[in-house]
């Protein structure tokens, strides 16, 4: 009988790790208690790049100047509760040192560098393979800023990319306007990243693989995991709230509720919600146009199969706290800005606003790899990277169930170095 594994959140994450197990020979159950890329998750509502340039940590040298800045504006591009600030101490200590020194943003891009490269391809590879290869966008991803001198600013977070191997063209005046016709003339300078990819709905897509993972024989079912059995010390099963799944192996990736069932095991991984909103404006097809973010508004806009999108920002208040939908409203603000010209269209298209939560460790770098138990493999923690970088994650994980080696150098995901302070 094949060895049986339980993946437990069938996001973006839990079903690239369920497809690669299943090509291992694995007998696979997905655990979800929502619909598989339906809204509750991260995955359903991202901005759906597939970016290989997000090898920069979230955080920059000098951030702990803002940080006043962060809690006076509710409505800023990274804003945090005053009520929230005690919680989140710990975490933003660790998150301000990953991002403290040049040579710690580029020992990080050294390391995520491996888990984003070729994620376009492989992309491609499941999209195709579950019957949805639409769903997979080439023509690059643009950053913009009013002038060159902006993208000058940024010179040390783009020379950290370059020495890593991204390569991009600049962009401006005409060949600028070709490529986005739309775009306010404000903005005068750009690059892009030509061969970054995106997903034309991300939500749909989880959907396929999910379907394509149960055509293949995958149970899925419909319950929040809660605990897991062990016996002589190794795995029996996992516990969920529709009874005990027996199984040899287990997998974590539930995104942000990672922490509730690592915790079981002793893990003790820092996560916080890096929480993101999005307008989506349904139905809204204004033409292929590459993905673009507004790097002085710290918001992504991207042309979906489902409607138009911007997306992005960062509030830090917890994953329970209520929603602040001005914030939707600022997105919608920020949009009209940059595309004045689609005023009328965007206005007349129904906006329909959410908010999610990047599963976030202070280090922009997920946690993959063993738990203190052996037969259960953690597998988040992937912030705002988590949809790139899930075909690649759920390689990783798939051959350590199976006990091959991984293919990239997994020392700079493990969840010991949060075991310490520091950490890089
Ligand atoms: C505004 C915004 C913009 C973003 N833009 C991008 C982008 O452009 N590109 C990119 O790569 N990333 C982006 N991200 C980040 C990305 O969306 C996440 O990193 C990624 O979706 C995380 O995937 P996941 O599968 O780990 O988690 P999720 O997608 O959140 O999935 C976790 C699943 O686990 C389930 N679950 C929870 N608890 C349990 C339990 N106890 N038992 C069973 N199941 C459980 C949940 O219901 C959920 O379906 C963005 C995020 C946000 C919020």
């Amino acid at each position: 009988m094949a060895e049986r594994v339980v993946v437990v959140g069938a996001g973006a994450v839990g079903a690239a790790i369920a497809l690669e197990a299943q090509a291992r020979g694995l007998a696979v159950t997905l655990v979800e208690p929502g619909p598989p890329g339906g809204d509750q998750a991260a995955s359903f509502g991202n901005a759906a790049w597939i970016s290989l340039q997000s090898v920069i940590p979230p955080s920059e040298p000098g951030v702990w100047k803002k940080i006043p800045g962060y809690l006076l504006d509710p409505l800023g591009p990274l804003a945090i509760r005053p009520l929230h600030m005690p919680g989140i101490a710990p975490w933003l200590l660790r998150y301000m040192a990953a991002g403290w020194t040049p040579a710690r943003i580029a020992a990080i891009a050294r390391i995520l560098r491996p888990l984003l490269a070729e994620a376009p391809d492989l992309h491609r590879a499941l999209a195709r393979d579950a019957g949805v290869p639409e769903l997979i966008a080439g023509g690059g991803l643009m950053h913009v800023w009013k002038d060159r001198a902006g993208f000058e600013a940024e010179a040390t977070t783009w020379g950290v990319r370059r020495a890593v191997g991204i390569e991009w063209d600049e962009v401006e005046g005409e060949a600028l306007r070709a490529l986005q016709p739309d775009l306010s003339p404000d903005y005068r300078f750009a690059v892009r990243v030509g061969d970054s990819a995106h997903c034309r709905d991300p939500g749909g897509y989880v959907a396929a693989l999910v379907a394509h993972a149960e055509r293949r024989g995958a149970g899925v079912v419909k319950a929040r995991a809660v605990d897991f059995t062990f016996s002589g010390g190794r795995l029996t099963g996992v516990v969920t709230e529709a009874g005990t799944i027996p199984a040899e192996r287990a997998v974590i990736a539930a995104g942000i509720r990672s922490t509730d069932l690592a915790v079981r095991l002793g893990l003790r991984v820092p996560m916080e919600s890096e929480r993101g909103y999005h307008v989506q404006f349904e139905g809204l097809d204004l033409g292929p146009v590459p993905p673009v973010m507004i790097q002085d508004r710290k918001v992504a806009i991207t042309r979906l199969a489902t409607g138009l999108r911007v997306a992005g920002q960062v509030e830090l208040a917890g994953v329970d706290a209520r929603a602040n939908w001005r914030r939707a409203e600022v997105l919608k603000t920020h949009l009209l800005a940059v595309f004045p010209g689609l005023a009328e269209a965007i206005r007349s298209a129904r906006a329909v606003p959410w908010l999610g939560h990047r599963p976030s460790t202070p280090d922009g770098r997920p946690v993959i790899g063993r738990s203190p138990h052996p037969d259960v493999l953690v597998a988040y923690g992937h912030g705002h990277i988590g949809l790139a970088s899930a075909p690649r994650t759920g390689r990783i994980v798939a051959d350590l169930l199976v006990g091959r080696a991984p293919e990239i150098a997994l020392d700079g995901f493990s969840p010991a170095r949060f075991d310490g302070f520091g950490g890089i």
